[in-house]
């Protein structure tokens, strides 16, 4: 971490957060892990700048990425493991892989040897020989091929962390630290290893080389990987200059808005950021919460169960929560068929849940008078322009589980899902 989150990086978050969600309702035992870089070169370069250490910038860019991903309300992965935290089982990895054979020291720097891995380049479905790490000019010198690379990096100058190795002072590269941490929490041969699509090659190609070699195991039986967003033309990443803040999308739109916009493509796909369809996402939301007005507790119609069915037939179906919202809205206009009589609201209510949107359609969705007038001071505070006020009462409101968020008769509050 050496900025804020942008809303590229969100949907992987999100994406996987509701996956967690679904695998439980079909009643698996889930663990979901998302460990977070806190040492690599981009950390040192941001920090040089700013006069700070490396480790208080990441430790910084990590409590801000805690921070902006709550605010999903969408809780916590059940593991955020620091790669910082998780030097001993690196160092022991790259141990054995140099003891097998996999991997080589020279000069304090450690390369994992690409072409000791007959099965290198099966994830990304490459040939080995049209293969380039991105690494070529550092330590090409070094290196037996120029497709290895780097498991550990000998300390530079300018560098204001290092750690201890047999073979010398420095740090991790970038790749190690996935195997190592996957395995400490998750053992080898865990079931769903998620990630963008960005990461494929090289990042994800070299964590599973490097278990493999070590272990003589697969890390994971299935990898998963979703599609960029776009903006404009280009791909959401952060070397590019039209980034939107995590934190400015959902102070701007809200959360619901966001992760209805997230789910209404499937992960695969790429998909397209702007102002416009989080503007029909708002609208999107605001149908679900008014067909949610209105409905009874208890069990829905039996004849609406078939399109409740589609809905998680859908998510069954490599996850395709496109085609499952689908259903869900195709089921809102079932019930609008059913002005006149009472609907039960228990289908919705489920469908909403594995979304993490079920606080559209849940009972005490309405605020107590003390938070309404939070708002309103709220309110006031922006009108006069004291924009400090009117951030700290909407921190307020969202530590009391309330979001703010603008809908067609002015700034509503929406319950926070936690
Ligand atoms: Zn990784």
């Amino acid at each position: 971490m050496y900025a804020r989150i942008h809303i590229g990086n969100a949907r992987p978050f999100v994406v996987y957060s509701l996956l967690k969600r679904f695998l439980e309702h079909e009643g698996h035992a889930v663990t979901l892990v998302i460990n977070v870089t806190d040492v690599n070169d981009k950390i040192y370069d941001a920090a040089a700048p700013l006069d700070m250490t490396s480790a208080d910038l990441a430790a910084q860019m990590t409590a801000h990425y805690k921070n902006d991903t709550d605010a999903l309300g969408l809780g916590r992965p059940d593991a955020e493991p620091l790669a910082s935290d998780t030097i001993e089982p690196i160092v022991a990895l790259i141990a054995d892989l140099i003891e097998r054979g996999h991997a080589y020291a020279v000069d304090g720097d450690v390369y994992f040897r690409v072409r000791s891995d007959p099965d290198y380049g099966s994830l990304s479905r490459r040939a080995v020989d049209e293969m380039n790490q991105g690494e070529d000019v550092e330590g090409s010198d070094r290196k037996e091929d120029p497709l290895d690379f780097a498991l550990w990096k000998a300390h530079k100058e300018g560098e204001d962390t290092v750690w201890f190795a047999p073979w010398g002072r420095g740090r991790p590269g970038w790749h190690i630290e996935c195997s190592a941490m996957a395995e400490e929490l998750l053992g080898v041969g865990f079931e769903i290893h998620g990630g963008g699509n960005d990461l494929v090659f090289p990042h994800h190609e070299n964590e599973a080389a490097q278990t493999r070699m070590a272990r003589d195991a697969e890390l994971a039986q299935i990898w998963m990987h979703n599609g960029m967003l776009q903006f404009g033309e280009e791909k959401m990443a952060k070397s590019v200059g039209n980034v939107a803040g995590l934190h400015e999308v959902i102070d701007e739109f809200g959360r619901n808005a966001l992760i209805m916009l997230l789910v209404g493509a499937h992960y695969r796909q790429p998909m397209a950021f702007d102002d416009m369809r989080m503007m029909e996402a708002l609208a999107r939301v605001a149908r679900v919460r008014d067909a949610a007005r209105g409905l009874v507790d208890g069990p829905s119609p039996p004849e609406m169960r078939p399109l409740r069915d589609a809905f998680f037939a859908a998510l069954a179906d490599d996850f395709n929560t496109a085609a499952a919202l689908g259903a869900l809205f195709e089921w809102i206009n079932e019930r609008h068929k059913r002005r006149d009589e009472p609907v039960g609201r228990a289908d919705l209510v489920e469908m909403l849940s594995v979304l993490g949107l079920q606080n559209l359609a849940e009972h005490g969705s309405e605020a107590g008078a003390e938070e309404q007038e939070l708002l309103e001071e709220r309110e006031a505070a922006r009108a006069a322009g004291n924009y400090a006020a009117a951030d700290r009462l909407r921190d307020e409101l969202r530590a009391r589980g309330w979001e703010v968020r603008d809908g067609p008769d002015g700034p509503e509050l929406v319950r926070i899902e936690q």
